[in-house]
């Protein structure tokens, strides 16, 4: 089925539209304070399924649920820890997801088959009116093609889902740029499966072990069985080759100098961007704007044509660590230590 696929402004209207679309049992493009994603009923499996044909997303990986009330955590899921209250209260509404015992009300479509289900209350407000207005928890998954850079605008959705879907609310563009903090529990502790805004520093302030899944910064061997089936998967990848160089400036220019040719771009930070004499973007000088900038720049990458990118390696702490996981993806694992 094609969709004459509509970009609506956030209205009153356009908000119940998007809410009668969704109960429907269609996909509509939503704005989040992470990324866009892609949201369908949670609850009707038939609806679900639309969201993993139109993004041609592997059917074992699981869809965060969306809710739009702290008590709904309750509704959807079971043997809650008291960490886990104690997350929400202080992270919720926010960019963190919460891996917990899935609710039977949750489908198998939804959870990818594990009896489990990432729970995540948005902050961004025209998020939380269009789930109450649906009714319903809203599974969304990060509204991109499968395998592409994630979609920090209606216009990225509408690049990647024309024609697949009705609709896409319009929000703007998104404010913290990547996807949310993934935790699970074992015990009192924390574990991260992929890093987000709220770090694993954000995250010390409340529990007292908070412990990073190796799969977040390194390639899982085939017989690993991944803590998130997202780890599994090349993700965020332009067309370009996109390469990290971890290493100080001056060494990043010789090294550029050694390897540019017609086609190759760097990709700097932006406070060098006046320094720098051979082709390039930028993204951002803070690890939070990198955030905010990053996934805008991969697919700029594509839209001039680069066939190389050499990037500079972002820190690893703080929300720097959610930009070099995303990264690292991007680059199949591709680093170059100076
Ligand atoms: P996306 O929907 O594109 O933001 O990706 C969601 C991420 O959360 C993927 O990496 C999933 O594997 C992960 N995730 C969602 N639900 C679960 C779950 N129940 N258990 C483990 N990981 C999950
Ligand atoms: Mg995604």
């Amino acid at each position: 089925m094609s969709y004459l696929t509509e970009i609506l402004e956030p209205t009153d209207k356009n908000i119940e539209k998007a809410g009668k679309l969704l109960l429907s049992g269609e996909v509509v493009g939503i704005p989040t304070e992470t990324v866009y994603g892609l949201a369908a009923d949670a609850t009707n499996p038939n609806a679900v399924s639309k969201i993993f044909i139109a993004k041609g997303r592997p059917q074992d990986n699981p869809l965060i649920v969306h809710i739009a009330d702290i008590s709904d955590i309750e509704k959807y899921a079971h043997d809650i820890p008291v960490i886990a209250y104690r997350l929400a209260e202080k992270f919720w509404p926010g960019p963190l997801t919460m891996v917990l015992p899935k609710n039977d009300i949750i489908p198998l479509t939804t959870s990818g088959g594990l009896d489990t289900v990432g729970l995540r209350f948005p902050s961004n407000i025209i998020a939380r009116k269009i789930i109450k207005s649906a009714g319903r928890p809203l599974a969304a998954p990060s509204a991109n093609i499968s395998g592409k850079p994630s979609t920090t605008s209606a216009k990225h959705v509408f690049d990647d889902m024309n024609g697949k879907i009705p609709a896409i609310v319009d929000g703007g563009t998104c404010t913290v740029g990547v996807e949310s903090t993934v935790i699970s529990f074992d015990g009192d502790n924390v574990i991260v499966l992929r890093p987000g805004y709220i770090s694993r520093e954000d995250l010390l302030t409340v529990a007292e072990n908070v412990i990073i899944d190796k799969g977040v910064t390194s390639e899982l061997s085939p017989d690993t069985v991944a803590a998130s089936p997202g780890m599994k998967y090349k993700h965020y990848s332009p067309k370009a080759n996109i390469v990290i160089v971890d290493g100080e400036y001056s060494d990043f220019l010789n090294f550029f100098e050694k390897n540019y040719s017609d086609g190759v771009y760097a990709m700097i930070f932006g406070n060098e961007t006046d320094i720098f004499p051979y082709p390039h973007l930028t993204y951002g000088e803070t690890d939070a704007q990198q955030a905010s900038e990053l996934f805008e720049k991969l697919r700029e990458a594509d839209e001039i044509g680069a066939t190389t990118v050499y990037v500079r390696c972002p820190s690893k702490d703080g929300i720097g660590l959610a930009v070099y996981n995303r990264l690292i993806r991007a680059a199949g694992f591709e680093v170059i230590t100076l």
